[in-house]
């Protein structure tokens, strides 16, 4: 029995060392809890915020930096926090900035749940919030106090897909000394460079919020958020709340990124190029009452997604159709239902084409007077063929439907 134990002793306390010089494509995945220090002394000195080295699983891996580091470089930032969600990309921005008596200004058209996050928690801890029309600065402008501490900006509305003038909005923020957020998930650092809106380094936002769980993963398998900026004491900031809520993200999931990081520009490409595809067959069936896709002309807000994305610019697989309204919601959803390659789900960015048709009344305080009455549903393209998905739209708007 004792040397049993004592071979056990020797499995735990062995004299294995990783290999030096192991070099190839993908990064080793280091899993990590405990951190060991050589000494007291060395425990004792090793301050957690110094990323030159390491102290707990939670601070940090040399797999976390790695993905940290590759973040900041697609999205022109020089420091980042990861959290296990998009969703709470949002909450910890809130959280860190905000206190009881502030007030935070969120779009009308803003990713639903970070509606509900203001509505539900921010509000019971005394944080009070507006929302403002995104596709009126002035609005914005009227809206800000001495206790507005935070402006979410989105581009564009996650549903409705108007895009706002980010280079406006982003001008009255920082004249009024307001921090900015920009929920960057549409863009991903792909489509525009949100810290620097006018490709000259003079004008971006503070703070980019980053559903890593759609296009950084493309999987459809990993939720993971980031919250990037260049700004030290600001990071800071969100780096101790982070720290106090004990937000951590699985190495197995960080691998899942870094491993689908190299491909992201192809994909987001092909993604984009099969959804204009898609958008442009739209156009042309008398059952849409209006598209909402941020490169067409049509859409509202097209010249500022042009200013921001370039006239030959990219954008995100994503668009809505809003459908006459003389079809009604139970003929929408036999719509699309009917679909064969398009599913029924949430979130976007991954292989599969998704469609979810969206009560729009029931998102929005007031009815935005640039959108068409009717019902609508939105679709992401994943990475299947455009004439395969074309062909499915055509066979249940045929049956489900009728012009
Ligand atoms: C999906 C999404 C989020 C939330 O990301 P999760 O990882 O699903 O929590 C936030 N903002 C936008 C615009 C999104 O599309």
């Amino acid at each position: 029995m004792a040397q049993d134990h004592h071979d056990t002793t020797h499995l735990i306390h062995h004299p294995y060392q990783p290999p030096a010089g192991f070099d190839s494509p993908q990064p080793g995945v280091f899993k990590a809890s405990t951190v060991y220090f050589p000494t007291v002394a060395a425990m004792r000195q090793r301050e957690w915020k110094d990323k030159s080295a390491y102290t707990y699983g939670l601070h940090g891996t040399p797999t976390s930096y790695l993905l940290e580091e590759r973040l900041c470089a697609l999205e022109g930032a020089q420091q980042c926090v990861l959290v296990p969600s998009g969703l709470a990309a949002l909450a910890t921005v809130a959280l860190s900035l905000l206190k009881a008596g502030d007030e935070v200004l969120i779009p009308d058209n803003a990713y639903g749940p970070n509606k509900a996050l203001a509505e539900g928690e921010l509000q019971h801890f005394g944080i009070t919030h507006r929302y403002y029309d995104p596709m009126h600065p002035a609005d914005l402008a009227s809206r800000i106090n001495d206790r507005t501490r935070l402006v979410w900006l989105e581009a564009p509305g996650s549903v409705s897909m108007e895009f706002p003038d980010l280079i406006e909005q982003v001008r009255i923020c920082q004249a009024q000394g307001v921090t900015c957020a920009l929920d960057n998930t549409w863009g991903a650092g792909l489509a525009f460079k949100p810290f620097d809106l006018l490709g000259d380094g003079q004008l971006g936002v503070d703070i980019s919020a980053h559903a890593l769980t759609k296009y950084p993963s493309g999987g459809g398998d990993v939720l993971m958020g980031s919250i990037t900026t260049r700004n030290t004491a600001l990071h800071l900031k969100i780096k101790l709340c982070h720290m106090r809520l004990g937000m951590g993200v699985g190495a197995n999931d960080v691998e899942a990124v870094l491993r689908a990081l190299p491909s992201i520009g192809l994909r987001y490409a092909a993604q984009d190029r099969t959804a204009r595809a898609l958008a442009q067959w739209w156009q042309n069936q008398p059952q849409c009452a209006q598209l909402l896709h941020p490169a067409f002309a049509g859409t509202p807000g097209h010249a500022h997604w042009q200013a921001v994305c370039g006239a030959q610019g990219a954008s995100a697989g994503l668009f809505s159709v809003m459908l006459d309204a003389r079809y009604t919601q139970d003929q929408v959803d036999a719509f699309c239902n009917d679909l064969q390659l398009f599913r029924l789900g949430y979130s976007w960015g991954g292989p599969v084409s998704l469609v979810v048709p969206y009560a729009l009344e029931t998102m929005r305080s007031v009815w935005p007077a640039h959108l068409e009455r009717g019902t609508l549903v939105r679709f992401s393209t994943g990475l299947e063929s455009a004439e395969a998905l074309v062909q499915d739209l055509a066979q249940s708007l045929s049956k489900n439907l009728p012009a």
